[in-house]
């Protein structure tokens, strides 16, 4: 079922009385963003609201939930009512997937699904469509937690899915009540301690090659000791964002044998296809790969591969 499918998502509601929310594991702002709206709006509709995670809620984005979100555990019931937002496919729940046992409601902007608008910035931007449906009304805190997701999602109104679309989203949001600075501040600007270590280890490995065209950081195991998967948010961008520079790529090292790849193109270079090469897979822009090798190794094989591209 694809846009337009909002009676969809009356079916579910009405027959629930109480609803398990969840998202994709390592999840973003989005994902935390639409847990929380989600919350809000059948919480509103006079029905119980359980969150659950597999992995957790990183510390930045738990301020946005006002009630405290479950980790999964295999000894939980299975539930007749499960809303899953911003996860393209079901998979991305990880192991909560055992949990759902009848009814499960995909709301995305990613393709396929139960409510999808496809070229929706944030799934937050397709929930304001189920809210008006709902006739839910958009109160403060639910209009902060819409914002978060089109925030984040757009990379504070920097990606291409920034149109004016979005942008008239975000005024009746801030008219609602959102605060557009305080978000962005706790959003986008503030750093864990943890993570300024993590960058300045990662400044110390920035490498270049094929004419300055490519740049590189590695985070080795002693790098990345004591840092979660949020404080290491962003560190991709800096090889990235470098004046020339057409593709960007940080290799973490998982063990001894296995490093995880993410690259980014500034230009037009679909680095899908050269993760690809090595199993793994993304958008042109963006995309990713783990390789089983050393770190060294590592290294040398994708920087040849994205030189033999340029
Ligand atoms: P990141 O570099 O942030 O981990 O991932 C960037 C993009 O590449 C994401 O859209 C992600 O889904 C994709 N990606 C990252 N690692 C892998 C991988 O190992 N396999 C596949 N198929 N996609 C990946
Ligand atoms: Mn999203």
């Amino acid at each position: 079922m694809v846009r337009g499918a909002l009676g969809d998502v009356d079916a579910f509601l009405q027959s629930a009385s109480d609803v398990v929310i969840v998202s994709h594991i390592n999840p973003d702002g989005d994902a935390i963003g639409s847990m929380a709206a989600m919350g809000h709006i059948v919480r509103a509709l006079g029905k119980r609201v359980t969150f659950v995670h597999e992995t957790g809620v990183p510390q930045r984005f738990s301020f946005l939930l006002d009630a405290p979100c479950v980790a999964y555990d295999a000894q939980m019931n299975p539930h007749a009512y499960v809303i899953c937002v911003d996860c393209a496919s079901l998979d991305r729940i990880g192991a909560v997937q055992r949990m759902c046992h009848g009814a499960v409601l995909n709301i995305d902007h990613h393709a396929t699904h139960n409510y999808v608008v496809p070229l929706a910035a944030s799934t937050t931007h397709v929930l304001m469509d189920v809210l008006r449906h709902l006739r839910v009304p958009l109160t403060q805190p639910l209009a902060s937690c819409l914002y978060a997701g089109l925030l984040t999602d757009t990379g504070g109104f920097r990606f291409r899915s920034a149109t004016a679309d979005v942008f008239a989203v975000a005024h009746e949001l801030v008219c609602a009540g959102a605060d557009a600075h305080a978000l962005a501040f706790r959003l986008l600007e503030q750093k864990t301690m943890q993570h300024v270590h993590v960058l300045s280890r990662a400044l110390q490995t920035l490498s270049f090659a094929c004419g300055d065209k490519v740049a590189w950081v590695a985070l080795d195991r002693e790098a990345l000791a004591g840092a979660a998967e949020d404080d290491i948010e962003g560190i991709v961008h800096i090889p990235t964002t470098i004046a020339g520079v057409h593709v960007g790529v940080l290799f973490k090292q998982k063990d001894d044998h296995e490093v995880k790849v993410s690259l980014r193109a500034q230009a037009n270079i679909n680095v899908a296809h050269i993760a690809q090469q090595f199993g793994g897979g993304g958008h042109i822009a963006a995309a990713g790969c783990t390789v089983y090798d050393t770190m060294e190794r590592a290294i040398q094989r994708v920087i040849a591969a994205v030189c033999a591209v340029l």
